[in-house]
């Protein structure tokens, strides 16, 4: 991914299994956030290739990949704040899963149920704390029904028994068989979910592997240190 004469992204290329949780780790500036919105979408890559099973989606735009499987959460949360939090799900049911109306409701509830907001379905968005507001973003990517889960640094700003109940969340959602692609700073969180970590750095993915192993590398060491 150029911008410019500037390379976000050089020559990363890895590929995800049906079902493993993959960690992506990285000082700020790696282009992490970068790489999930070419697989999103919402980046258009000036080299390459990228592929759900053996699809290709080059050529889809953001909300064609989000019918294809491709969920996503975002850094920062934007719900429609003047919306209830069904109606939330509901939204993303409706226009990212392709499920047909009734499909589309059931969706969304099941998808409030699998992050534990069922209780709150009827409260507006807007009146959530940070943990819930989490979940929420969780709910509206899960009722798009993604075969592939982006996370990107879903654990922020959380206080460390809401980490314990995010990841208890996530780990779930993996178990289901949800294939995950997590972007975390919060490494000890990460490290509870994930099978295979990446560490990138200035635009390379620079290790590769299992998790422990790669936050031993020296290169890692060195270019969160340099970070
Ligand atoms: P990370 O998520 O790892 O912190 P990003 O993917 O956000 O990194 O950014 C990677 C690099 O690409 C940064 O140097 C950033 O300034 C640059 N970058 C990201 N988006 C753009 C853009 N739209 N235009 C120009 N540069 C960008």
């Amino acid at each position: 991914m150029r911008f410019g004469a500037f390379q976000a992204v050089k020559d990363v290329s890895f590929s995800l299994a049906e079902g493993e949780a993959l960690g992506i780790v990285g000082p700020n500036g790696a282009g992490k956030t970068t790489l999930f919105s070419l697989i999103a979408g919402s980046l258009t890559p000036s080299a390459g290739s990228i592929s759900l099973a053996s699809e290709s989606l080059v050529g889809k735009d953001a909300a064609a990949r989000c019918l294809a499987g491709i969920g996503r959460t975002h850094q920062v949360p934007r719900p429609f704040l003047g919306m209830t939090v069904f109606e939330n799900a509901l939204v993303a049911a409706q226009h990212g899963s392709g499920l047909p109306a009734g499909a589309a409701e059931r969706g969304a509830a099941e998808a409030l149920t699998r992050t534990g907001l069922s209780a709150l379905a009827n409260r507006p968005a807007a009146a959530l704390g940070l943990l819930d507001r989490k979940r929420l973003e969780l709910a509206r990517a899960l009722a798009t029904a993604p075969r592939v889960l982006l996370l990107d640094e879903i654990g922020g700003g959380l206080t460390e028994a809401e980490l314990i109940t995010l990841v208890g969340l996530i780990s779930e959602l993996k178990a289901d068989g949800l294939s995950i692609i997590w972007i975390e700073h919060i490494l000890h969180a990460l490290l509870k979910v994930i099978d295979r970590l990446i560490c990138m750095s200035v635009g390379e993915i620079i290790a590769e592997g299992d998790p422990q192993a790669v936050m031993r590398d020296p290169s890692v060491m060195a270019a969160y240190l340099g970070g």
